[in-house]
């Protein structure tokens, strides 16, 4: 499939979400919304800052449809009250939620996780990429639809650093485990809303949030090398799955991580040549 050829279709017809991360054109959050609305989703972006605004609003644009963009800094509670009530003046209802926020202070993504995560810089990971999810789900959750009106459904990014050893990725690691755990317990909580919550585990990509990590080049070639498929990880397999668990497609499926990395998280060894 050619790099930035999504499949149209009708799959999200008639729903409406907010993709928050959208940082530049290689961001996975724009892969995502890509794929979205090209299968009918109308779309809400979120952006950090001013700055940011400026970078994004040119994507957003070339969509097409009128760009719907709002201020969200996830550390900050004023922020995110405004961005959910400007949300809700315009829509009054969400349907779905991808969230592809993380953040670590870049001395912490470097060396020694026992020696170089400060308590301020473990907090802020945290708090950017695990709490954020927490908090938003529980802001979108109030604006989706019973279950008898079709329910709703979220997605976040993780890494496979979660559950094992990563150089470099340290905090990051941490942060990621949490994120995973809080899905589940979201997932629960939200399962009688007809509310599905799911996160997608992505390969290395090469993305601003992925330039931070120490090594980033080595983990891209392993994951490449040791990869089922011997392949990296693409944002059209990123963004496909994304489109399977926020529709009706994904309907039975909650509280799950799907890994999308080219089978990378289920070798033990790497080939061996004899
Ligand atoms: P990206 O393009 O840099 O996106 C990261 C986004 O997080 C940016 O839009 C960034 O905005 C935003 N962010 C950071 N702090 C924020 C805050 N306080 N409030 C609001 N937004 C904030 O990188 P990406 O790789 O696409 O990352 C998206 C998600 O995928 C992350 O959760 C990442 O951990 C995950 N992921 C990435 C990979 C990979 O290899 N790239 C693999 C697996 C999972 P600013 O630019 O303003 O900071």
């Amino acid at each position: 499939m050619a790099a930035s050829e999504f499949p149209t279709g009708t799959l999200m017809k008639g729903k409406r979400g907010l993709v928050m991360g959208v940082a530049n054109k290689n961001s996975i959050a724009w892969g995502i919304a890509q794929q979205l609305h090209a299968q009918g989703a109308e779309l809400a972006f979120s952006y950090q800052d001013e700055a940011l605004e400026k970078r994004v609003r040119p994507l957003v644009e070339s969509l097409g449809d009128e760009p719907f963009m709002v201020t969200a800094d996830v550390t900050n509670d004023d922020s995110m009250d405004a961005c959910f009530a400007a949300l809700k003046d315009k829509w009054g209802q969400l349907d779905f939620l991808v969230h592809a926020i993380a953040f670590a202070g870049k001395d912490e993504l470097v060396g020694s996780f026992t020696h170089n995560t400060t308590r301020l810089g473990f907090q802020r990971a945290m708090d950017i990429s695990a709490y954020s999810f927490v908090d938003t789900a529980r802001r979108a959750s109030e604006m989706m639809p019973s279950k008898e009106d079709g329910g709703g459904a979220m997605v976040s990014l993780t890494y496979l650093g979660s559950e094992r050893v990563v150089p470099n990725y340290n905090v990051m690691g941490v942060a990621k485990a949490a994120l995973e755990a809080s899905t589940r317990y979201i997932a629960r909580d939200l399962g009688p809303q007809g509310i599905r919550v799911n996160a997608i585990s992505a390969g290395p990509m090469r993305t601003l949030a992925m330039a931070g990590i120490s090594g980033g080049r080595t983990l891209m070639k392993t994951g490449r090398d040791w990869s089922m498929l011997k392949e990296d990880t693409t944002i059209e397999g990123v963004a496909g799955s994304a489109l399977y668990l926020l529709s009706d497609l994904g309907q039975s499926c909650t509280g799950e991580v799907l890994h999308v990395d080219a089978g990378f998280h289920a070798v033990a060894v790497p080939d061996i040549e004899e």
